[in-house]
């Protein structure tokens, strides 16, 4: 079974502890953030290991790259602290179990990756996508099992991270596209955190998005909207990415006003707070994000994971910001999409 490479010494002397610092759902004073760190460490109790909700953002805070919210995980599961009942861990597991229910293109060399999520399938179209799009693999089998952390099942990422490198690599795939941020998360953080080589190239489709938009410079329409972020969880995994999102939408005419809620202090979209830590909580997390995009005027919602899209749409259409994907926005920019209104 791989293990965590977790070094001590680096939190011993961590001049910052910015990773619980920073917490949004935890509150500390600096030295107490330093010494609940350390007893996670040593392998003791915490309130950490209780009141986690999970966010993943503690892997962006921590600049030492030491991985404090994979070690949370691996101190809850070898003590028992599950995050959430256990009916609703088991459904996740049984879930996104591999079961031979997947699907595979007419593979190449360079293939894109929609993970479990069928709605990435369905966006990877037209001029954007045309030299990539029948390249695709989707289903349990090519999932990355990086969601099992929030149920701090850090053993069914061990056992399932590597059987899907290697389903990726039988393929003959040499660079995958990874249309999911918590894909690109999975192999290019959790594995090598684990000691896991991953033996193909790994492409962020915000990269490839760029990119293409770059060459599609011709076509652009500027779209000459306003647009509130929802910057994902798996995104706090890969932060040297999230520069991104402005490029692009630089480059297609879409403004993005400041709002409290963004960049490093972004709020999940919650929902999976509801089973680990309440409605209560989920409700308020979600109002206050709402209550921030409002305030900026912003027409749209903006995402980029489509399950923060499939758990905010009505929530933000209802107060009266048009949800939409960043792929989307790019194929409206090209002509390619009619705007929604
Ligand atoms: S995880 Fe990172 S930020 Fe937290 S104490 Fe350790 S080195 Fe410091
Ligand atoms: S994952 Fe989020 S909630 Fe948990 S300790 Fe890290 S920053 Fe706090």
């Amino acid at each position: 079974m791989y293990a965590l490479k977790f070094n001590e010494k680096v939190c011993a002397t961590c001049p910052s502890a910015d990773c619980l610092l920073k917490c949004q759902y935890m509150t500390f004073e600096k030295e107490e953030a330093h010494e609940e760190m350390m007893k996670i460490v040593r392998g003791e109790d915490s309130r950490v290991l209780h009141e986690c909700m999970t966010c993943y953002a503690c892997e962006e805070y921590c600049r030492r790259g030491n991985h404090p919210y994979y070690l949370i995980g691996e101190r809850r599961e070898e003590r028992g602290i599950y995050t959430a009942p256990r009916p609703i861990t088991n459904q996740w597991i049984n879930m996104t179990a591999m079961q031979g229910k997947y699907m595979v293109g007419d593979i190449k060399e360079k293939a894109i990756s929609c993970c479990f999520l069928p709605q990435l399938a369905e966006m990877a179209t037209g001029e954007i996508f045309k030299d990539v799009a029948s390249s695709v693999v989707f289903g349990a089998e090519f999932m990355c099992p990086a969601v099992h952390t929030h149920f701090a099942k850090m053993s069914v990422v061990k056992e399932r991270l590597p059987v899907v490198i290697e389903n990726l690599t039988k393929l003959g795939i040499k660079e995958l596209i990874c249309l999911h941020d918590e894909c690109y998360g999975t192999f290019t953080s959790i594995a090598p955190a684990y000691g896991m080589e991953v033996p193909f190239k790994l492409t962020y489709y915000m990269d490839f998005l760029l990119e293409r938009m770059k060459e599609l410079k011709g076509k652009i329409v500027p779209l000459n909207i306003t647009v509130a972020y929802q910057r994902p969880c798996s995104n706090r995994l890969i932060p040297d990415k999230h520069h991104l999102v402005r490029e692009i939408l630089d480059l297609i005419g879409v403004s993005m006003p400041d709002r409290r809620y963004q960049d490093e202090n972004s709020l999940c979209c919650a929902e999976l707070f509801r089973p680990i830590g309440g409605y209560r909580i989920a409700d308020d997390v979600q109002r206050r994000n709402l209550d921030d995009m409002v305030a900026t005027g912003a027409e749209y919602c903006l995402f980029n994971c489509p399950a923060c899209q499939d758990v905010l749409s009505e929530k933000v259409a209802k107060r009266g910001l048009q949800p939409v994907h960043i792929i989307d926005l790019c194929r409206t920019a090209i002509g390619e999409k009619e705007r929604e209104v």
